[in-house]
């Protein structure tokens, strides 16, 4: 699997020099991998905002590097300018930067900056809120902000979209919203992820959401990458995700339980299928 994006030891200090000094990432090293799925978990507080920021050069390193299919992102401007368009970013609360006076024109906002022609912006307008699952026809010429919570967040999202990054980050883009809500953006985001074959990274608290659909996870502590694997190699260190105050998915926390009370029965099952059947 080839390289895409990569950390090597990646330290932010904010507000550094001043008694406000706050190292928030130390020496993260870390890669994404051409089409994966990949999730960032950690508490509140481990750094996850911070990392992701630097992936797209929001961010500047206090040191360390992140490469862009292994060049140096802060090479020059144009690099990091390339880099903006290529790691598409969705914030927590995206709804809230929404500013045009239309959805297609908010939406329309990154391709345009790209340089793209008035036809290839209107067309990538149209299959991003096709992706998000918002009918075109019906909410191009409204104000984003007549829409519901819900429909706020896909116009923001398609925005980001419509700039067909190589890599999508979302960051808890599930956040606030009703299960209902929260499982369709979860589709909604795998569904993207087939149709643009990028790679996803996926900042979640939820466990359960990280064992069904990613393809791999990274865990952040207090500002650095304490563990990374498979999830069925990271849930498996319960001890490790515990002293880290991080929990298991339910149906990983069950199957542990009873592999305590019964060697038999595997502990490894993160799949509510998987787990009926091994009972
Ligand atoms: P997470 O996204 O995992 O909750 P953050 O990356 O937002 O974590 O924050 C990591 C640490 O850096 C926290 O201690 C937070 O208080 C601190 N921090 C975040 N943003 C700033 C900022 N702009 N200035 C100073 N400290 C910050
Ligand atoms: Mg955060």
């Amino acid at each position: 699997m080839e390289a895409i994006l990569e950390a090597k030891q990646l330290s932010h200090i904010y507000s550094a020099g001043t008694p406000f000094e706050h190292g928030a990432l130390r020496a993260v090293d870390f890669t994404a991998y051409e089409g994966e799925y990949l999730a960032i978990i950690g508490r509140t507080g481990s750094g996850k905002s911070t990392l992701i920021q630097h992936l797209n050069g929001l961010l500047q390193p206090t040191s360390g590097q992140v490469l862009f299919r292994g060049k140096d992102i802060w090479t020059d401007k144009a690099t990091t300018r390339a880099t903006r368009f290529q790691v598409g970013l969705v914030f927590q609360y995206p709804e809230y930067q929404l500013f045009e006076e239309t959805v297609a024109r908010d939406v329309a906002f990154g391709p345009k900056n790209l340089g793209l022609t008035e036809e290839e912006t209107e067309m990538r307008v149209k299959e991003a809120l096709g992706l998000v699952g918002l009918s075109y026809d019906e909410l191009k010429d409204k104000s984003p902000f007549e829409l519901s919570g819900g429909q706020k967040r896909r116009v923001a999202i398609a925005g980001v979209v419509a700039m067909k990054p190589e890599v999508l980050i979302l960051d808890e883009p599930t956040a606030g919203l009703d299960p209902k809500a929260h499982r369709d953006i979860l589709d909604m985001a795998e569904e993207i992820h087939e149709h643009e074959g990028n790679i996803t990274i996926l900042v979640s608290h939820n466990m359960a959401d990280i064992a069904r659909l990613c393809d791999r996870v990274i865990v952040m502590d207090k500002g650095h990458v304490a563990l990374a694997g498979t999830p069925k190699e990271v849930f498996s260190d319960e001890k490790r995700l515990t002293d880290i105050g991080l929990s298991l998915p339910p149906v990983s926390y069950l199957m542990h339980r009873l592999n305590e009370r019964n060697a038999d029965i595997k502990a490894d099952i993160m799949d509510i299928d998987a787990a009926c059947r091994e009972i």
